[in-house]
């Protein structure tokens, strides 16, 4: 690689063992142990530094990988061959007005430190991500990161008015506005949110902020069948006030929650709901009135939290799913996302495409929006069980297709399901897409592979 500028001599990461921890994110090249040769790490301390490093990218065709906090399920944020990863995370700066009630924040923000500071001024930033404590708002932006309340508030898409890109040779854009309204020319603040890394490096985020809601309380509906949760999910969907958050753990998935640790799930049932609402003043009232409603759904054992410090207990055991999954062993993570009222196939599919290939399945996440988690556990030292992992992968995206859904709810294409792009988009769309590319990115240097995948 052409070396990098002196002025960026101090930015780069020379300890092996640091570079080494940059290299990875979350998704399956982690579990495989697999490094790219060649690649430099870049830490940016501000938008000069970014704007040098991507000049300095142009002009040598080198790739680059933007990174916030490496917690890509889809390898996005990942190393690539000979690539410079561009970490953001120290661009930190963060402003609230409340009068406007927005935020102005460097890509490196931590979510909930985004979420903290509009709290100081009676303000919410919504988009939760199950990952709050550590994903960035450069990342969630990127990746369109929703989370677990968005079945009542959307996702970051919502709440993003303006960016400051960096784009491929070091030119700085500005997209969308501060102000309550606008719509002058194309939304490319739009166009951004979602790309993944693909055509610049995001440098500021103009986030909206809404009047605080009161702190949520919860209901945790246990259910005898699969079926019977998802039909408690189609109820809560018809009643009014729409709950803040409907999430979804089947019965293998609890059994790894209490291997994990005693969150007091009983392992003998179909699945369990969680429920909460967050509606000012009222969120009592929606609790008794969600219980009785799960209760005529069919479940057998309803538990609600009349204060926080309840709601935060029966809320433990769906914060600890990720690190519980985790310790099963290595898995690859879906993120497909079907129309609610086809979760009930969905599911019964995720557990039959396991058996087809031999594999342990769960299938948890966000019932709400019909985005769910499945995930597909395997051998990684076993290269006929890696194989199934990837084909029942590519069946459940299938699957998500033909119930008219999406490949992706949330986490974003990255490398994992780039080779299953074209299937959802067709060739034509898929082409206007490379085209759109090309305009900012000519060189094809930003993230390289990622979303779409190399050419020929
Ligand atoms: C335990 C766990 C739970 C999760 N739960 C959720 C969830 O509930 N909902 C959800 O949506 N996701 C979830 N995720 C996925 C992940 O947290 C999100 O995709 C998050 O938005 C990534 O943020 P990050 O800062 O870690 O970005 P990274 O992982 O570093 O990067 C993600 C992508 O964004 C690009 N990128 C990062 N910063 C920038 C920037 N400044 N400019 C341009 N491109 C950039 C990268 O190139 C990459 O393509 C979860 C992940 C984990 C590990």
């Amino acid at each position: 690689m052409e070396p990098l500028p002196v002025t960026l001599a101090d930015r780069v990461v020379t300890d092996p063992d640091v570079a080494r921890g940059y290299a990875v994110d979350h998704g399956p090249s982690a579990a495989a142990g697999r490094l790219p040769e060649g690649f430099t790490v870049v830490r940016a301390r501000d938008r000069d530094d970014v704007q040098e490093v991507l000049r300095h990218a142009a002009r040598h065709r080198i790739p680059v990988v933007p990174q916030g906090a490496r917690t890509s399920t889809t390898g996005g944020a990942a190393a690539l061959p000979d690539a410079i990863v561009l970490n953001v995370e120290s661009l930190r700066s963060l402003e609230v007005d409340p009068d406007e009630r927005i935020a102005i924040t460097g890509p490196g923000v931590v979510n909930a430190d985004l979420k903290a500071a509009a709290a100081a001024h009676d303000l919410a930033y919504p988009p939760d991500p199950a990952s709050a404590g550590s994903c960035t708002i450069g990342g969630n932006v990127a990746t369109n990161a929703g989370g677990l309340c968005c079945v009542k508030y959307g996702v970051t898409a919502d709440y993003v008015r303006g960016l400051e890109v960096v784009l491929p040779g070091g030119e700085v854009m500005r997209t969308g506005r501060r102000t309550a309204k606008g719509v002058a020319g194309y939304d490319l603040t739009g166009l951004f949110v979602g790309s993944e890394g693909t055509l610049g490096v995001v440098t500021e985020v103009v986030a909206r902020l809404v009047p605080a809601g009161d702190a949520p309380l919860t209901v945790l509906a246990v259910f005898p069948t699969l079926e019977a949760t998802l039909a408690g999910v189609g109820v809560l969907r018809q009643l009014r006030p729409t709950p803040s958050l409907i999430e979804l753990i089947d019965g293998p998935g609890l059994a790894a929650v209490q291997a994990y640790g005693d969150y007091g799930f009983p392992l003998d049932c179909g699945g369990v709901l969680l429920v909460q609402s967050d509606r000012a003043g009222h969120a009592s009232e929606d609790m008794r009135e969600y219980a009785r409603a799960l209760q005529r759904a069919g479940a057998e054992d309803v538990a609600v939290a009349d204060d926080q410090a309840e709601a935060d207990l029966l809320m433990a055991g769906r914060r600890v799913l990720n690190p519980a999954l985790e310790a099963q062993g290595p898995r690859l993570v879906e993120d497909v996302c079907v129309p609610v009222a086809r979760l009930g196939e969905l599911v019964r599919e995720v557990q039959e495409i396991a058996h087809r290939h031999g594999l342990r399945a769960t299938s948890s996440g966000h019932a709400g929006d019909g985005n769910l988690h499945p995930c597909f556990f395997y051998d990684a030292a076993d290269e006929a069980s890696v194989a199934a992992a990837h084909a029942a992968f590519g069946d459940l995206v299938a699957t998500a297709w033909r119930l008219g859904g999406t490949l992706t709810g949330e986490h974003g294409v990255g490398a994992l399901k780039a080779p299953w792009l074209e299937g959802e988009l067709g060739p034509a769309e898929m082409a206007r897409q490379r085209a759109v590319k090309a305009l900012f990115d000519p060189h094809g240097i930003m993230n390289p592979g990622r979303v779409y995948p190399a050419a020929g």
